[in-house]
């Protein structure tokens, strides 16, 4: 589910903050490439080996106790992967561990899932980082550093999008790939490994990136619980955030198997206009999806649901439209956070003004709501919420706009 797009600047740090497999006299260039590992190096090192930070704790003692090693050392091996500032990304890093156990992993396993294809810098200090599958095709995840203390990475599920949300670029791709859990697991461990020294702790993860996370589920609820383990990325379970566009059997999926946060990417108060913008919406409609949000939350305590609301000029912003969201999110334990759109090439639609977010969101609070307006971030790099992906030659087709919005467009 992503949110909308941001420009970068290529990436430049100093060597002192990156992290990487090579020794610590390595320059800038020398880490860079490491990281940048061909591809047809990863394959060779892939091929039928087990990809460690595809498997979570359990079946990682399990595989530890195949090979022939006392289940004790995938504690090790664990800590290794995801614990103790270490994010272990080659097999010179796995560093305390006995000899033979060491080796056997050598042969094995592989530790990596993902190559750094770029990193790019937005002027507010957002990066956007590239990274590259062993099969070609790259996705995008993006660091959002904050004033207040709190560093948040966004990553993706898929290649592309079957969702085919109307303002969203990563939308116009299609599917092309869900992500495997290794390669979901490894863009947060990513994100420590490169920023923690820049940004320190990278408090929040949420999947917002390219991708609807739900669509592919086994993975994204796998991933997110790796991300939360205690004695490894040790994430809180409240700031890993799983967003839909409202897919609706396995929302309530996620809300039975995972302690994670949720949030739903709303924006739209009637039937007609999601249908439109939000396809998904014509099998599950607004009635059904709050509905079942309405039964599920009154089995959770203290647990609230995010509905995102990107404001689109003329479509969704009327003051009309508020009326009709506190309306619909009666008795849904929740908070609203409205995002202003950020266009991208080929978008048809408008950013609402900020006087005009600013009264949307005043209904919102006067009718008892709790409401957080997010700005764009990233945006000139084309890493807001949105911008995500490169479509290429190939993209889907735009859904016929209803003809009381074409003026707005
Ligand atoms: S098309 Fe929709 S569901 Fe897919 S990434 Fe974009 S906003 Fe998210």
């Amino acid at each position: 589910m992503a949110a909308q797009a941001l420009p970068f600047l290529r990436w430049s740090r100093s060597a002192s903050t990156l992290r990487a497999c090579s020794s610590s006299t390595a320059t800038p260039h020398r880490l860079l490439s490491t990281l940048r590992r061909p591809a047809a190096a990863a394959r060779c090192e892939s091929g039928s080996k087990a990809m460690l930070k595809g498997m979570d704790f359990s079946e990682l003692e399990n595989w530890v106790r195949a090979q022939g090693f006392r289940p004790g050392q995938a504690m090790m091996l664990w800590k290794c992967l995801y614990g103790n500032n270490a994010w272990a990304h080659c097999h010179d890093e796995l560093v305390g561990l006995n000899k033979d156990f060491r080796k056997m992993i050598t042969e094995r396993a592989d530790l990596k899932a993902l190559t750094v294809k770029d990193i790019l810098t937005a002027s507010d200090g957002t990066r956007k980082i590239l990274f590259s599958l062993e099969d070609g095709p790259v996705i995008e995840t993006v660091i959002i550093p904050c004033a207040r203390g709190r560093t948040t990475v966004c990553v993706s599920s898929q290649v592309g999008c079957a969702m085919n949300c109307q303002f969203c670029f990563t939308g116009r791709m299609g599917l092309r790939k869900h992500l495997s859990t290794a390669e979901i697991v490894e863009q947060a461990v990513f994100a420590r490994r490169l920023f923690s020294d820049e940004f320190g702790a990278i408090t929040n993860v949420v999947f917002m990136g390219m991708g609807e996370p739900f669509h592919n589920i086994d993975n994204v609820i796998k991933a997110s619980s790796i991300m939360v383990d205690d004695q490894g990325l040790h994430f809180s379970p409240r700031k890993v955030t799983v967003s839909t566009s409202g897919l609706v059997p396995q929302l309530k999926r996620f809300l039975h198997e995972s302690n994670c946060s949720l949030a739903v990417s709303l924006n739209a108060t009637t039937d007609e206009v999601r249908n439109w913008i939000m396809p998904i919406n014509r099998k599950y409609n607004l009635n059904l999806l709050l509905g079942t949000l309405r039964e599920e939350l009154c089995l959770k305590k203290n647990y609230r649901v995010l509905f995102e609301y990107v404001m689109l000029s003329g479509v969704n912003d009327s003051m009309d439209d508020a009326k009709r969201l506190i309306e619909l999110v009666q008795g849904i334990p929740c908070k609203i956070n409205l995002i202003s759109f950020n266009p991208h090439s080929g978008s048809q639609f408008k950013p609402t003004p900020d006087e005009k977010i600013i009264e949307f969101r005043n209904v919102l609070i006067q009718g008892g709501l709790t409401v957080f307006v997010r700005l764009s971030r990233g945006d000139d790099q084309m890493a807001a919420c949105g911008q995500l992906g490169e479509p290429g030659d190939y993209q889907l087709p735009l859904l016929r706009v209803p003809e009381k919005f074409q003026v707005a467009l």
